[in-house]
């Protein structure tokens, strides 16, 4: 008994909440470097179950069938998915863990509006925060399930848009959801008007991801783990519970940093994105297809390209989101292996938004055991292009594109790209003269030292090492 009320005393729980964040923010340090990472994620995920065995000595009584159903459901759901997804599918994945994230959030607001009668004798900061919680809470768990819908390809991943009225109206409904709120905390204890509240942010979430096209989903699932973040916090200052506001800020707060460090790394702005009508996978105007390149296009053979491999001194791999389509990682590094028993200096140029989620390529490369001492960062390879004999190109297209710094009116201008031209020769493997992402032309295809290798990235660089093998 003394024990029960020792282990629920509100001192007691308070050094457990902040033994919890401490170990939440140790883990996060962690996740700086991927030697470090595994272990910072454990030591997260330690932080969380003291923060979870907390809330439940705070709470005492509740029902803890419940409890226990609610965690094996979790676990059952959770544990198999997370194992199972492949790479290519985290960013969806991501989308929908985050999308519970903001369904708890606004349910919890849900309860506690019931709990309290409508906020009946509550200060005024505490229906405040849980009316903030319950609002972005809901436009991020319906704004991730749209995120997921697309990225899924349940739903179109072109923009869906009501055209010019499309910002009046997100206002309007905007508006509607605050008009709720402020009703309640000015008096009304109407659940209706909750419920109302929850129906405008749940239409907002909808209305503000829908014209967004399926390959900005990354920067906008990343926006919307920051809106979940900010939620969590504002529910923990409610709930009068400090590892919810630490750990929601710590989410807040990384992803509103990673979602500016995705928009520079593209050179576009935040509200561009969320404008919407971009990235929907098709070509936007202005750019040509196959076969409409402006200058002379020079395409090449393996065994030509093995030649050439074998006798540099250097070569620098530029991987992109076609070498993950083409799950061609384990090939590039069996190309890599071949090289260096060659003699040949191999290492890989990591642009920050190849591919289509961020560390996309660090995460391949990884999985193909390259040592992460080979891969340098854009600002840390660029310069070593000119002193590159090859620069073998694989699937990356709008990372190369020199139109980034020469033309102004290119939608990448400004965006910084890897100096691949600099390179004595630029070896291009990709399947046609199709675009990008960005659906423009890549100029660096009609320079004189740029040979086109044509193919499947995983058929291409298995051909190469084969070649090799004969020289
Ligand atoms: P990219 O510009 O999208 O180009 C990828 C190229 O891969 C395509 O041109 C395609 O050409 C080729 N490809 C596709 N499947 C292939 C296969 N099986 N074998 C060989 N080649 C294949 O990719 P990127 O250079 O990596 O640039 C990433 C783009 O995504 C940037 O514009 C970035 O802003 C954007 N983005 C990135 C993120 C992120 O977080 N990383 C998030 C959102 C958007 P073919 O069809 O001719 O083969």
């Amino acid at each position: 008994m003394l024990a029960t009320t020792f282990l629920q005393q509100a001192d007691f729980l308070h050094v457990l909440y902040i033994v919890a964040f401490a170990l939440f923010i140790y883990g996060l340090s962690g996740l700086t470097g991927p030697r470090t990472a595994v272990r910072g994620n454990r030591i997260a995920a330690v932080g969380m179950a003291i923060a979870v065995i907390a809330t439940l000595l705070a709470r005492g009584e509740g029902n803890w069938a419940l409890i226990v159903i609610g965690v094996a459901l979790g676990t059952a759901v959770g544990v198999p998915a997370a194992r199972r997804v492949h790479m290519t599918a985290m960013p969806q994945m991501v989308a929908l863990f985050n999308g519970v994230g903001g369904g708890a959030v606004f349910l919890i607001a849900w309860a506690e509006f019931r709990n309290t009668g409508g906020y009946l004798g509550e200060p005024t900061y505490f229906a405040v925060f849980s009316l903030f919680a319950a609002i972005i809470g809901s436009v991020s768990f319906w704004g991730s399930n749209i995120a997921f819908g697309k990225l899924q390809e349940l739903l179109p991943g072109r923009p869906i848009t009501l055209g010019r009225s499309q910002q009046l109206v997100n206002a309007l409904v905007a508006a509607a959801a605050v008009a709720c709120a402020v009703a309640i905390v000015a008096g009304s204890h109407s659940q209706l008007l909750f419920i109302l509240m929850l129906i405008a942010a749940a239409v907002l979430g909808n209305l503000v991801v829908l014209p967004i096209g399926g390959a900005d989903m990354p920067v906008v699932i990343s926006l919307l783990n920051a809106f979940t973040g900010l939620s969590a916090a504002a529910t923990g200052v409610a709930l009068n519970n400090p590892a919810l506001i630490v750990a929601g800020m710590i989410v807040g707060a990384s992803g509103s940093i990673l979602t500016n460090l995705m928009a520079v790394a593209m050179n576009r702005s935040i509200p561009a994105i969320i404008a919407g009508g971009f990235g929907g996978g098709g070509v936007v105007a202005g750019a040509t297809g196959a076969g409409e390149h402006a200058g002379t296009v020079r395409s090449t053979t393996a065994a030509d390209v093995a030649v050439q491999l074998a006798y540099a001194r250097q070569v620098v791999i530029v991987p992109g989101y076609g070498m993950a389509v083409a799950q061609a990682q384990h090939a590039v590094r069996e190309l890599a292996k071949a090289l260096e028993a060659r003699g040949v200096g191999v290492s890989y140029a990591i642009h920050p938004v190849a591919g289509r989620m961020p560390g996309h390529m660090n995460v391949l490369l990884a999985e193909a055991d390259v040592p992460y001492e080979q891969l340098r960062e854009m600002d840390d390879i660029n310069p070593e292009f000119a002193r590159t004999d090859v620069a073998l190109v694989i699937g990356a297209n709008d990372v190369t594109n020199p139109a980034a710094k020469t033309n102004p009116g290119s939608p990448i201008y400004g965006m910084p790209i890897l100096d691949v031209e600099d390179a004595n020769s630029v070896v291009v493997i990709k399947r046609s003269m199709n675009p990008g992402f960005a659906g423009i032309d890549n100029e660096l295809y009609t320079r004189p030292n740029t040979a086109m290798l044509f193919g499947d990235a995983k058929t291409a660089v298995s051909e190469l090492t084969a070649e090799l093998a004969n020289i």
